[in-house]
């Protein structure tokens, strides 16, 4: 069986589900393990106001429900009160820093769409990051999918552009766009990312675009600056929390959803093609919860 935390978390499964497991045993809430229960939420970068947030309904829900069933109903409301986009969609433009695992991302994502048999089209367009384009080619390589780059310094939009009209002319199915991942000023930012979705939506009117950012979720509190910046820049479709192989903190997703209010969409796990999963809200929650080794 599938087994959604076990086998991507297993870090999150020793350092926040065994020792929740315990404290939601009990048959109410007392100071002690109210204590206990916020200091496990804030070790696993659940935050301070969401780590309130919780406690406060659990404390005033579980008067006549079990403990459990109290935080799942709570866990699983926080992750679905966030609206979540198309799921069918055809463009995925990846945006995140340089090392929070987009690259990678984009090779795992192209490699998702490639098994079911669809035809992918992946864009190299960080023309800034020398290695950028030939990591990329090896993922392109591996996932057996077309790849179009362009040259060193390249404006990327125009790369993008070369990329729309192959995916126009050859008929592909998915179009994955990695773009660069320089720190920069807001307003550049804005500038740039405004461009390339210009290019994209003159070029692809009728298509449904996602526009994903890349966190890493071992950064914590960085990650969320990073998350806010990219979110008053453009609009963004959802998250995709990488290296969730390397942290044990499974709480930054109720962070991530109630301070941001922008969906987990995927989450990566690993250097390996396939580690990588869309976000599944119930099944995490539920294993979070219940599941025992
Ligand atoms: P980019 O600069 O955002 O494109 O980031 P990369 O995709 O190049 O990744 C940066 C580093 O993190 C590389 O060494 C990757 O192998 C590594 N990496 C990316 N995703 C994951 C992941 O999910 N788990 C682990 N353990 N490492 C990852």
């Amino acid at each position: 069986m599938f087994n959604f935390i076990k086998q991507a978390f297993r870090s999150i499964y020793t350092q926040f589900s065994s020792k929740l497991a315990p404290i939601l045993k009990q048959k109410s809430l007392d100071e002690q393990s109210i204590k206990e229960l916020e200091k496990l939420l804030i070790a696993a970068d659940t935050g301070i106001s969401t780590t309130r947030y919780i406690i406060n309904r659990l404390k005033t829900e579980s008067a006549h429900i079990s403990l459990d069933k109290t935080l799942h109903t709570i866990l699983l409301d926080t992750l679905q009160a966030v609206p979540q986009p198309s799921t069918n969609a055809q463009i995925y433009l990846l945006v995140g820093i340089n090392g929070s695992g987009k690259t990678t991302f984009a090779g795992k994502l192209a490699h998702y769409y490639a098994t079911q048999g669809k035809r992918v089209l992946l864009v190299a367009a960080d023309t800034f990051r020398a290695a950028a384009s030939a990591q990329l080619h090896i993922w392109a390589q591996q996932a057996g999918v077309t790849i179009v780059t362009g040259d060193a310094h390249q404006d990327p939009s125009s790369v993008i552009f070369a990329g729309c009209s192959r995916y126009i002319n050859e008929k592909f199915d998915i179009f994955i766009i990695d773009t660069a991942g320089r720190l920069q000023t807001k307003t550049n930012l804005m500038h740039e990312l405004a461009k390339i979705k210009k290019v994209i939506t003159k070029q692809l009117p009728h298509s449904t675009v996602q526009t994903l950012l890349t966190i890493d979720a071992m950064l914590g509190q960085n990650s969320f600056e990073q998350a806010a910046l990219f979110k008053e820049c453009t609009s963004l479709s959802g998250i995709v929390l990488t290296k969730m192989d390397s942290t044990g903190k499974g709480g930054i997703v109720f962070a991530i959803a109630k301070e941001l209010q922008i969906p987990v969409l995927y989450v990566s796990y690993g250097e390996k093609i396939d580690q990588m999963v869309p976000f599944d809200a119930p099944k995490y929650v539920q294993e979070l919860v219940y599941e025992r080794i």
